[in-house]
């Protein structure tokens, strides 16, 4: 103990400080116990797929120009599709990033005079282009793709009567967001997810549901594509590529979905049959393979930091107590000088840029100034402990991340301490 103690002091984290957070994970060790057989479970699936895909040691290396029977690639993709219980993967390092995956499944699935259907309300920020809610070069809408929407009532829970109504002959792709992003609703389980997609198939069985799986993959020990939906969509610089892929989005589903994303990601007639892997392989691979715990690592950092500033008396979302369905935590501090410290706080722990403080500024499409906290391994990587906050009311940061649970928990304390030290608590 004492030991550890001093290594918190070489952070600048007092004695006082430590001995809060320790009390507190004495308190959380049934929920962490819980969170690691989750990750025990996960871990099985993933090793299971890995042998029964029989992923060898030629696998991890990649091909070049046009990626012709690179086999690490292809089996990399079977490995996915098994993992999420679906016909087929689209698994690339072509997909630049989750908006990407995101736009690709929806372009490639969409023809001209289809409805989409957003049942669960606004998507996340990057799709309003996409989509063309915000007028945008490419949309969509520029493709004469309708768009539809359905709010959440008050609850966050889903408006069955008026999905109903919104669904109609046009109707090709239903999307849904499973993680509330930095919206305020709550987080969907993957139950509840099951229980919509049950809803609207029984009202058009041809419907494709399609799940924006961001930050949500490895959280439970079910994904969205076992309980109904056709294809689940995320990026690799987050939960599947465990903090080791250096780029990448995957789409997994229904093999005539994952074969029109292949054909508009590269070309018609060329399909999944080109496309690279270069040497991001082995990163892929072993990203996947840690994703379970890294993913547990995460949770255990949001849970923690929420019972941390839940006793101090500021409100966190989710709260103290409340289930995870994904790795974001909010809360709220009241103040630009409380979200600063603790973004300061924040960067100061991390194992990259450790010596550089963020300051505010006016980020593209943002309507305030924005503070991060962000040194990782790979850029903007949001699996890796990463945090920011929009300077105006109510000053509430989000978070998410720790590549381990011991660094996930560092970050925190060093977010406490720099708010601590100056009077802000
Ligand atoms: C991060 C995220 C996206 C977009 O992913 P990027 O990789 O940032 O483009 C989409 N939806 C949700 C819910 C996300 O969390």
């Amino acid at each position: 103990m004492m030991i550890v103690n001093d290594m918190y002091e070489k952070m600048g984290i007092s004695p006082e400080t430590v001995k809060k957070g320790r009390q507190i994970c004495e308190d959380l060790k049934e929920r962490f116990d819980r969170i690691d057989q989750v990750a025990e479970y996960n871990q099985l699936k993933v090793l299971n797929a890995f042998r029964e895909c029989k992923v060898s040691e030629a696998c991890l290396y990649g091909t070049t120009g046009y990626g012709y029977n690179d086999i690490g690639r292809d089996t990399l993709e079977e490995v996915y599709a098994q993992i999420f219980n679906t016909q087929a993967a689209l698994v690339r390092p072509q997909i630049t990033c989750g908006t990407h995956a995101l736009a690709l499944a929806l372009m490639s699935n969409l023809r001209p005079g289809d409805e989409l259907l957003s049942p669960v309300g606004k998507p996340y920020d990057t799709l309003e282009e996409v989509i063309g809610i915000r007028e945008s070069k490419g949309s969509l809408k520029e493709y004469g793709i309708f768009y539809r929407q359905v709010d959440l009532l008050t609850d966050s829970s889903f408006d069955y009567d008026k999905i109903k109504e919104a669904i109609n002959e046009k109707t090709k792709i239903v999307t849904i967001q499973r993680s509330k992003g930095y919206q305020t609703r709550k987080t969907f389980s993957v139950k509840e997810i099951g229980e919509l997609i049950a809803f609207v198939k029984n009202i058009k069985s041809d419907v494709i549901c399609m799940v924006d799986n961001c930050y949500g993959e490895f959280v439970e020990t079910i994904e969205p594509s076992d309980v109904g939906a056709d294809m689940v969509v995320g990026s690799l610089i987050k939960n599947p590529g465990g903090g080791l892929a250096p780029i990448g989005g995957y789409i997994a589903g229904r093999k005539d979905c994952i074969e029109n994303a292949a054909y508009r990601l590269t070309s018609p007639g060329l399909g999944k049959e080109v496309g690279a892997s270069l040497g991001v392989l082995k990163d892929f691979y072993q990203g996947l393979f840690l994703a379970p715990t890294v993913v547990a690592s995460a949770l255990k950092t949001s849970i923690f930091a929420a019972n941390l500033f839940e006793k101090e008396g500021f409100k966190v979302v989710p709260d103290s107590t409340e289930s995870r369905h994904d790795i974001i935590q909010a809360i709220t501090l009241g103040s630009e000088e409380r979200v600063c410290a603790f973004c300061e706080g924040i960067q100061s722990a991390a194992p990259v840029d450790s010596f550089v403080t963020p300051e505010p500024w006016d980020m593209p499409g943002y309507d305030a100034k924005v503070i991060m906290a962000a040194g990782a391994f790979v850029s903007g990587s949001s699996i890796e402990l990463s945090a920011d906050g929009p300077i105006k009311p109510p000053f509430a940061v989000y978070f998410q991340g720790g590549l381990t649970w011991p660094h996930g928990k560092t970050g925190i304390l060093k977010a406490y301490q720099t708010m601590a030290d100056r009077g802000l608590l």
